[in-house]
């Protein structure tokens, strides 16, 4: 099986390590790091041959790429990374991409509409009730927590209030509130780092690891608007090519997100390869704007890890939706 796979590139996305239980709440996005590191050694132990993004993009243009070439990414740049993430690369002699999104890098405040939905998910208040203005539900005076759905409602529209009429402040201003009326420590949390970014120090001592820091938007959005991507990708730079020491023109769509009318902007902008959460592996002949990765998740066990990368599933895929056709 790996042989029908092995002249194509897998690109594995991860995201962060957790430091409490974030992998339990969100385990698309969070990781222990045990896992991250027991993934490494079965790409060793199964022989693949991790590359540099740079590297494996221009070996595939040219047609040498290795076989069964694996690239290291990760999305945020959240805090811990340097004592993990980059750590665990290192050790192996992995080459590692950090895409960095620098709003909240240059902020050093936990992440707002992420910290909200952790503290709804970890609290055990089945209500809330009193003056709830100070977590951004003016004239609410009751709130219901033990259903899912009411939950999910309340939680966006905390996030909304908090997006539409606060600066940062009145935001971690609401999250304070909030733990305090959920019964949770925001102060542990602030402390420990906990949703919070790699500052300039962090991703200066990454970057001079040999870290390839990389982009991911400014505000952690890219609209499909011009002048608007246009400025997220501007302003990202100014953050992080001063400390890359070098003009950065690889990116990773936020949420993986993206839209046909943005591959001309991105051209234009000098973007040579753009990532995005859409499975499956790059053959030459790819668009780079459009690169598929992997989205590697705490709930994958190895043995689907390794079917992933191998590519069985994606041939299992195949097949079904052969039979599907010929069925149908
Ligand atoms: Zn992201």
């Amino acid at each position: 099986m790996r042989r029908l796979f092995r002249h194509k590139l897998m690109i594995l996305c991860y995201h962060g390590i957790s430091l409490d239980d974030e992998h339990e709440w969100w385990p698309g996005v969070f990781m222990t790091e045990d896992k991250f590191c027991g993934r490494l050694k079965l790409l060793k132990d199964h022989g693949y041959r991790v590359l540099g993004l740079e590297d494996a993009l221009n070996r595939l243009s040219e047609g040498s790429l290795p076989a069964n070439s694996i690239v290291i990414t990760a999305d945020d740049g959240y805090l811990n990374s340097p004592e993990t993430l980059v750590e665990c690369c290192q050790e192996f002699g992995y080459p590692l991409t950090i895409y960095v999104t620098s709003y909240y890098a240059e902020k050093q405040t936990p992440i707002f509409n992420v910290m909200v939905q952790y503290l709804f998910w970890k609290t055990d208040r089945s209500s809330l009730k009193g003056d709830l203005s100070a977590i951004g539900l003016p004239g609410v005076d009751h709130i219901d927590l033990g259903d899912s759905v009411e939950k999910q409602r309340w939680c966006e529209r905390i996030i909304n209030y908090g997006r539409e009429n606060c600066d940062e402040d009145g935001r971690q201003n609401i999250l304070e509130a909030l733990c305090a009326k959920l019964e949770l420590n925001y102060g542990g949390m602030v402390k420990a780092g906990m949703f919070r970014l790699m500052g300039q120090k962090q991703l200066q001592m990454i970057a001079d690891k040999g870290v390839d820091v990389q982009l991911h938007t400014h505000r952690h959005v890219f609209p499909v608007d011009k002048d608007q991507a246009n400025r997220e990708i501007s302003e990202n730079r100014e953050f992080l090519e001063p400390i890359a020491g070098k003009s950065l023109e690889h990116f990773c769509y936020p949420s993986g997100k993206w839209d046909p009318a943005q591959l001309p902007w991105l051209n234009k902008m000098s973007i040579r390869s753009a990532t995005t959460c859409n499975l499956g592996f790059v053959s030459e002949g790819d668009d780079y704007l459009t690169l598929r990765r992997y989205l590697d998740k705490q709930t994958i066990s190895d043995n689907e890890f390794l079917a992933e990368i191998s590519g069985f599933l994606a041939f299992a895929r195949q097949i079904r939706g052969k039979v599907r056709s010929i069925w149908n």
